[in-house]
């Protein structure tokens, strides 16, 4: 049995929330139940803003200083949730009876596998999803770097990077 079942749908809406964003990377969470994902809540990454209210603001400069950046440097680039979004869906969750299963973020430049900051900061956060009773949630990436968008997932757990077991239909 799959640890997690994500509907072709929301697959599509992460590839396109990727899109959107890039080259700057995108974030959210998937919840569901019995291990079916069916609710993704888009997080503004504040990384990605900058301070800048909202999308229409990214200004170029910023955008090429991205694109000239080495793979490395990008890389080490991540994303941070934007709290307030992040206790929204939180708070819906929960009113809906639903369990969080997956953080996701994109790679524009990158493959879909963890960077190292992606693990630290998963690792750091591995102690607080009890604390704020949510499950340890499964990573999701999605790496823009091929025509054909690369999506894996991968459970990080003392740090160390397994691959889950999704199944997508
Ligand atoms: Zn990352």
């Amino acid at each position: 049995m799959a640890d997690l079942i994500i509907p072709r749908q929301i697959l599509d809406d992460i590839i396109a929330h990727a899109n959107e964003l890039t080259p700057y990377e995108c974030c959210g969470l998937l919840a569901g139940t019995n291990g079916v994902a069916s609710h993704l809540y888009r997080i503004k990454n504040i990384v990605a803003m900058e301070g800048a209210q909202n999308l229409s603001s990214f200004d170029s400069a910023k955008v090429a200083h991205l694109e000239r950046l080495s793979p490395t440097e990008r890389a080490e680039i991540a994303f941070v949730m934007d709290m307030q979004d992040f206790s929204t869906a939180k708070k819906d969750m929960r009113n809906q009876g639903l369990d969080l299963q997956v953080v996701y973020h994109s790679h524009p430049h990158d493959p879909a596998r963890p960077s190292i900051t992606d693990i630290k900061i998963a690792t750091d956060y591995e102690e607080i999803w009890p604390k704020i009773n949510l499950p340890l949630p499964a990573y999701l990436l999605v790496s823009l770097m091929t025509p054909e968008p690369d999506v894996r997932t991968y459970w990080i757990k003392s740090g160390r990077v397994t691959p889950a077991d999704v199944l997508i239909r």
